[in-house]
C-alpha cells in the first residue's frame, strides 16, 4: 500500500514537472581559455568552461555541450582566474569622511560613495569581501546595490569602553554599541553603565547573538592605544578564554585586531584563528633593517600555531598617501571615487584628517610626515616577508578604509595591497594564493570559492595577462564574471558627472 502511494506521488510529480513551463537555464561557455587556478601549479591552456545558473559545471579540454542560447566567450589569449577575495574591509565607513559628520552635503557624498563602493571592488576583480564589523544597516546598503561582490561579515566582540568605541562620545557610546562585553577586571575605571544587566554583557551572550545572525566569524580588538591614545581597556585573560571557548562551541572563526608586538602576543596566547593586521609596531625592538630576534621568534610562533595572518600593509601606506602630493591625481582614483567626493577631498575641509595626523606628529612638513609612516610600514613589510619565507600562507586583506583617510579606496587598495606584497619580495604565485584559496579556506568558504573548479560559484576574472608572471595582470582585467553574469570592466568605473 505504502509502495503504491509513493509511486503515484512520483508519477504526479513527473506530470507536474512536465506541465510546468520550461525555464531555460542561463548558460555561459568560455572557450579555449588558459585557466590559472590555485590547485594547479601551472596554467592550464585550451580549457573549455561551462557555467550554468551561476555555478561552474565543468572545466576541461573536451568540447562543451551547451544549450543553443548559451552565451559564448572566446577565451583565446586570455587567462581565467577565480575572483579575488579581500578578507578585511569595512563597507560602512566612507574614506576621508569624519565619523558622525551630520550635514546634508556630507550625507550626499556618503550616498554617492555607497552607490559606487561595490562597483569599485568589482572593477578591481574583488568578487567576495569579508567585512570586519559593521552595523546591519551598513551591510544591507552594500547588498542593496544592483552589482556587488558577495558579502560576508564578522560580528564584533568589544570590551566596555575599549577600542574602537574609544572614538565614540561616551554619552552615546552604549546606544551606538549596545552589545559590549563587561569586564569585571576593569570595573574600577570602567564600571557597568547604570541600569545595565551584567548577565546580558557576557562573552557567551554576545557570541550567541553573533552566531544567530549567521556570521561565520567573530572579531575581537586587542588594542591598548595608538597615536595619542593610551591605556585603552583590554579583555582579561579569563575573558579571552571564555571568548575562545564560546567561538569554538559555535564553530566561529576568531579574528583579532592586533598590530603591536605586545598585543599580538596576547592574540597568540588567546589562540585566535586569524590576526587581522601585520606586525609593524615593534615597540622596544624597532629596527630599520632586518627582523630582530624577538620579532622573529613571535612570527615563528604564529607559523607553528598555524594562525592566519593578514599583512594589511596599506594601513600605513594610506596614511603616508595623505601627505603625497599626487595621491588624488592618480588616474586610478577617478575610476573608483565618485567625482563629487574626489573634488571634496581636494578642498581644505577634505584634508581634515591629514591636518589632524600632522598635528599629532608635531606639525612636520609633508615629506617628513610621509617618511614617518613609511618607516613604520616597512617593518610590517619585513615581517610579512619573514613569515612567507617560513612557508606561512598569507591572507589578502586590505583593511579598506583603515582610518578616515582618502588614501584608502575600495578595490584599488586590494590591488595596492597585492602590489605591496610583491614589493616586499613575496612571489606572485604566493600572492595569488593569498587572494584566492587561502582566504576561502581560512573562513570556511572553499566549498564555493577560491578556485576554478566544477561545483563552485562562478565568480571569475578574465585577464589579458598571466597573474603568476606579472602584477599588470590585475590592472588588465578584461571582464568580471559575477555568479555567471558577464560584466565589462569599464561599465563599473565611477561616473564622471
Ligand atoms: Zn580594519
Amino acid at each position: 500500500m505504502k509502495g503504491s502511494q509513493r509511486s503515484i506521488g512520483a508519477y504526479l510529480a513527473i506530470a507536474l514537472l512536465w506541465l510546468a513551463p520550461a525555464v531555460p537555464a542561463e548558460e555561459l561557455v568560455i572557450e579555449q581559455v588558459t585557466v590559472v587556478s590555485p590547485q594547479h601549479p601551472k596554467p592550464q591552456p585550451r580549457q573549455n568552461v561551462l557555467i550554468r545558473d551561476g555555478r561552474i559545471v565543468s572545466v576541461g579540454s573536451q568540447p562543451v555541450k551547451a544549450a543553443s542560447g548559451a552565451t559564448r566567450i572566446d577565451g583565446r589569449g586570455k587567462f581565467l582566474t577565480p575572483g579575488i577575495m579581500d578578507s578585511h574591509v569595512h563597507v560602512g565607513d566612507v574614506p576621508g569622511l569624519a565619523l558622525g559628520q551630520n550635514d546634508p552635503a556630507m550625507q550626499s557624498l556618503a550616498d554617492a560613495y555607497i552607490r559606487q563602493q561595490p562597483r569599485s571592488y568589482l572593477y578591481h576583480g574583488v568578487t567576495q569581501v569579508l567585512n570586519l564589523a559593521s552595523g546591519p544597516e551598513q551591510l544591507a546598503a552594500f547588498e542593496a546595490q544592483p552589482q556587488h561582490p558577495d558579502l560576508f561579515s564578522c560580528g564584533p566582540v568589544i570590551v566596555l569602553d575599549g577600542y574602537p568605541t574609544v572614538f565614540i562620545d561616551p554619552a552615546v557610546r552604549y546606544q551606538v554599541m549596545p552589545d559590549y562585553v563587561y569586564e569585571p577586571a576593569n570595573a574600577a575605571a570602567h564600571p557597568l553603565p547604570k541600569g545595565a544587566d551584567p548577565a546580558q554583557h557576557t562573552p557567551e551572550v554576545i557570541i550567541d547573538k553573533i552566531a544567530a545572525s549567521g556570521a561565520p566569524c567573530v572579531k575581537i580588538f586587542i588594542e591598548d592605544g595608538f597615536a595619542e591614545g593610551t591605556g585603552w581597556p583590554l579583555m582579561s585573560k579569563e575573558t579571552l578564554q571564555r571568548v575562545r571557548a564560546a567561538t569554538r562551541k559555535r564553530g566561529l572563526t576568531l579574528v583579532a585586531h592586533a598590530n603591536a608586538i605586545d598585543m599580538q602576543r596576547i592574540a597568540v596566547e588567546a589562540q585566535v584563528d586569524v590576526i587581522a593586521h601585520g606586525l609593524w609596531n615593534w615597540n622596544e625592538y624597532s629596527s630599520d633593517e632586518g627582523v630582530p630576534p624577538a620579532i622573529a621568534a613571535h612570527l615563528r610562533d604564529i607559523h607553528a600555531k598555524k594562525i592566519g595572518y593578514q599583512p594589511t600593509m596599506r594601513v600605513l601606506a594610506a596614511l603616508a598617501d595623505l601627505f603625497r602630493e599626487d595621491t588624488l591625481k592618480d588616474p586610478a582614483y577617478a575610476k573608483v571615487v565618485p567625482a563629487p567626493l574626489l573634488q571634496w577631498y581636494e578642498t581644505p575641509a577634505g584634508q581634515w584628517f591629514k591636518d589632524e595626523m600632522r598635528k599629532g606628529m608635531g606639525n612636520p612638513p609633508d615629506m617628513k610626515a610621509m617618511h614617518n609612516y613609511l618607516v613604520v610600514g616597512s617593518r610590517g613589510m619585513r615581517a610579512a616577508k619573514y613569515l612567507h619565507d617560513l612557508g606561512h600562507p598569507l591572507l589578502l586583506g586590505s583593511d579598506t578604509p583603515s582610518a578616515p583617510t582618502f588614501g584608502n579606496q575600495p578595490g584599488y587598495d586590494t590591488y595596492r595591497e597585492m602590489r605591496m606584497m610583491a614589493q616586499s619580495g613575496i612571489p606572485l604565485p604566493t600572492i595569488f594564493q593569498a587572494a584566492t584559496i587561502n582566504n576561502a579556506r581560512q573562513f570556511g568558504l572553499d566549498k564555493d570559492y577560491g578556485s576554478v573548479e566544477a561545483g563552485k560559484i562562478a565568480n571569475l576574472l578574465l585577464l589579458t595577462a598571466n597573474p603568476l608572471e606579472t602584477m599588470r595582470a590585475w590592472t588588465s582585467i578584461d571582464r568580471i564574471i559575477l555568479r555567471g553574469a558577464v560584466i565589462k570592466r569599464e561599465s563599473l568605473a565611477a561616473p564622471r558627472e
